[in-house]
């Protein structure tokens, strides 16, 4: 079999490096591109001396020239802390519009990651802190769909649900790592509103080998498709369980709860289990154990 040529758009990413990794121990040759904005050289530094792997510093708001067989779109900030809306939905719609163009004139199959959002059943408003990022994913995806019915562009849509793992930014806001930190550092855990809505954490390794098999699916096979660990844990549970794995002196301090933060969010995985053959395998303990041991090297 030919080696592909693989693009990872936001490859510098917490997810869009693991996956790198992974690809080339499958020995496909890997063009990163990332434009260094919350991507960090300290995630791709092991990859640099590697033959297979290239790394091109740009922004996906430029047009995308490379010869590739196929494209995983990962580019797009999407940190809860200093968000701007009016980048994330430029990023997703502009950025959108160029993998999709390169993949028509390469005849490239394309996957699009999606960061989930759903308010259970708040409405969401569309003023709401988050809701650029939501406009602009939803755009993006009837863009794929527009280009897959148009063109007969080879699409694949992933919905990407509460990931975490090595790799994650420190300074992201997001819970695991915020929680994590502030353990190893014995300072107070911020636990936002009551403490009892839930999350369901899935582990990198397990998400990206989860986008691998999605984008080696059957070619009617386009998605969307849910990629999560569906085992749901209160944030008083994952802030106990993380205090003990640290062994951490840190004690739980209540802050008020961010607007549209939904009580529960879990994904539905049975279409990736029929269609994949895929679920998670790495139980929350063991995938924190090791996200811990990044953190306290750092
Ligand atoms: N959260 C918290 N303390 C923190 C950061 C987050 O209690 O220091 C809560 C947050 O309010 C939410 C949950 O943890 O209910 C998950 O937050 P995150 O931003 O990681 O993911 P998302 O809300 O996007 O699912």
């Amino acid at each position: 079999m030919e080696t592909k040529r693989v693009l990872v758009t936001g490859g510098a990413g917490f997810i869009g490096s693991h996956l790198c990794e992974k690809l080339l121990t499958r020995g496909d040759d890997v063009i990163c591109l990332d434009n260094m904005f919350t991507g960090r050289k300290d995630n791709i530094r092991h990859l640099l001396g590697d033959s297979h792997f290239e790394f091109i510093r740009r922004d996906v708001l430029d047009p995308i020239n490379v010869e590739c067989d196929e494209i995983y779109n990962l580019a797009c900030p999407a940190s809860p802390v200093n968000y701007d809306a009016v980048k994330a939905d430029k990023i997703s719609v502009v950025g959108a519009f160029h993998v999709l163009d390169l993949a028509k004139r390469c005849c490239a199959r394309v996957l699009q990651a999606e960061i989930y959002e759903d308010f259970g059943n708040v409405q969401a408003s569309p003023n709401g802190v988050r809701s650029g990022y939501e406009a602009g994913k939803d755009m993006a995806e009837t863009l794929f769909f527009a280009y897959q019915s148009q063109y007969n562009v080879d699409i694949k849509v992933i919905r990407i649900f509460n990931t975490y793992g090595p790799r994650m930014r420190s300074d992201d806001g997001r819970v695991v790592s915020n929680f994590i930190v502030q353990a190893l550092k014995n300072e107070d855990i911020t636990i936002y509103g009551d403490g009892k809505q839930t999350r369901s954490f899935c582990y990198v390794d397990d998400l990206v080998e989860g986008m691998v098999r999605m984008m080696n699916s059957r070619e009617e096979f386009h998605g969307p498709v849910n990629l999560g660990n569906p085992g749901e844990f209160t944030m008083l549970q994952l802030a106990e369980l993380i205090i003990k794995l640290t062994g951490s002196k840190s004690q739980l301090v209540f802050k008020p709860l961010p607007s549209d933060d939904p009580l529960q969010r879990k994904p539905v995985i049975d279409l990736a289990k029929k269609e994949l053959n895929w679920e998670p395998t790495i139980p929350l303990e063991e995938g924190l154990k090791r996200t811990i041991e990044y953190f306290k090297n750092k």
